[in-house]
């Protein structure tokens, strides 16, 4: 047993929200650090993110008034290297979500191998209600709040929810205004003719699509007998979707936050896709049928590939999926009680900090190929790719099976293995 200098803290909140992200981490990291045996120093350094910095972000809106919004930036482990991670933009983001997300990239970095540590960002506002320019703005600033803590030794951002590319190109701005000098590699996912890489757009799909290739062959499945159901038509969900739509995957279902369609016979991904941006919605395609979002995560399937947000698989509907196989492409979308429950079903999973690290694999590329100054072609991106999702999904498979642990259980402690050498290595500056 762990002797944990936090005990009273954990115990104050275990199990008191189930869908509190920052508690979901936690408690599976507690039980990887606990099945290995975790120094307890190490343990009380690597439990609690490094840094948190909350700022309030003033900005000039279109109509002349000055409306002032929260922002937060944690770098959970620099043990690695540079904290890494994206920036969301929602009306409902909390410190706690954005610090779970922070632990998981450093957990996801190093489960693929990449040498950066875990950070995340996000800005509670309404981005859908705002204009260009007061999204510029409120980005700029908020750059500008952060211009001390970010760089490419020291934390480099990226895309996530409601941020693109054009974000990321404000924000490379913003840092090489104050620097004096252009530095591309203080954020990755930016356009491709200012130092983005190629393949970075779907990257996270892609890698996705590679976990599944090689889940389906532990139930003896080619891709052309595979049904898929994808919640979410975003960066993850709807270019996953198309990737393996064009791979031979059958996906059945696909939705947005309004809502799903689905066809038993298979849908047309491409032009879904098209339709929806067309349409804004998915409401009224006219080859399938409407199903809601709760509907969706328990259509049968042979993969389900929750992509939209945390929190959709929780105790209230594990029971009722229906799916050999779950590709997490979201950040902790499944709650630990589901996890239990998925297990006694015999659901394959393939967790979050493997089956969505194609990001953040490819953004490495992209932070490299910056720092070369030398591009490479996007099929040398997606061949090391598919070479680092499928060593890594073979490592974990490796691990799971050594340990006799499932795969979420396996990454962590993969993950939490790595950080703890490298801590152990530098020493503990205390
Ligand atoms: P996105 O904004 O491009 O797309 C999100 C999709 O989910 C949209 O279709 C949206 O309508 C839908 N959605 C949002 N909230 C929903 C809800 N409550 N219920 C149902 N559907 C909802 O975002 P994204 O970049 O595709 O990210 C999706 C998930 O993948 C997030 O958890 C994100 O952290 C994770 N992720 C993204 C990347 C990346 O490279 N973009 C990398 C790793 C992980």
């Amino acid at each position: 047993m762990i002797k944990n200098p936090m005990a009273d803290e954990m115990r104050r909140f275990k199990g008191t929200d189930e869908k509190n992200p920052f508690e979901a981490m936690s408690e599976r990291f507690d039980r990887a650090a606990q099945l290995l045996g975790l120094d307890p120093d190490l343990y009380a350094v690597m439990r609690v993110p490094s840094r948190e910095i909350k700022v309030y972000i003033p900005v000039r809106m279109d109509s002349g008034h000055i409306e002032v919004f929260e922002g937060f930036r944690v770098q959970h482990n620099f043990a690695r290297g540079p904290a890494k991670g994206g920036i969301r933009y929602a009306p409902d983001v909390t410190l706690d979500e954005v610090k779970a997300l922070s632990a998981w990239m450093t957990w996801k970095c190093a489960v693929v191998n990449v040498p950066f540590g875990g950070g995340k960002g996000g800005i509670i506002c309404n981005p859908h209600q705002m204009s260009i320019g007061e999204l510029e703005r409120l980005t700029r600033r908020y750059t500008a709040e952060l211009i001390d803590f970010i760089g490419p030794d020291k934390d480099v951002p990226a895309p996530d929810m409601n941020t693109n590319e054009q974000t990321m190109a404000w924000i490379m701005d913003t840092y090489s205004m104050h620097a004096r000098h252009t530095v591309t590699a203080v954020v990755t996912g930016k356009p491709v003719p200012i130092g983005g890489s190629l393949g970075r757009r779907e990257a996270t799909g892609r890698g996705l699509m590679f976990t599944v290739n090689e889940a389906i062959k532990r139930f003896n499945l080619t891709p052309e007998q595979t049904s898929v159901v994808v919640q979410g038509s975003g960066n993850v969900g709807g270019l996953g979707a198309s990737l393996m739509h064009e791979y031979g995957y059958k996906i059945t279902a696909i939705s947005d936050i309004n809502g799903g369609i689905y066809n038993k016979n298979g849908l047309d991904i491409p032009e879904v896709l098209s339709y929806l941006q067309m349409n804004k919605t998915l409401e009224g395609y006219k080859e399938a049928d409407t199903v809601s979002n709760s509907e969706i995560l328990e259509l049968e399937c042979d993969v389900l590939a929750p992509c939209a947000t945390e929190n959709q698989i929780t105790s209230e509907n594990a029971e009722r999926l229906n799916c050999k196989i779950l590709a997490e492409g979201a950040n902790g979308p499944t709650t630990p009680k589901a996890d239990q429950i998925l297990h006694d079903k015999g659901v394959f999973v393939i967790p979050d900090i493997l089956a969505n690290a194609g990001g953040v694999t490819v953004s490495y590329f992209e932070w490299v190929q910056d720092r070369m100054g030398y591009f490479w072609s996007e099929d040398v991106v997606n061949q090391r790719l598919e070479e680092k999702m499928v060593a890594s999904f073979n490592e974990l498979s490796h691990f799971a099976q050594l340990h006799n642990v499932d795969s979420r259980t396996a990454a962590y402690m993969l993950a939490i293995d790595r950080v703890a050498y490298d801590t152990r290595m530098r020493g503990i500056y205390a």
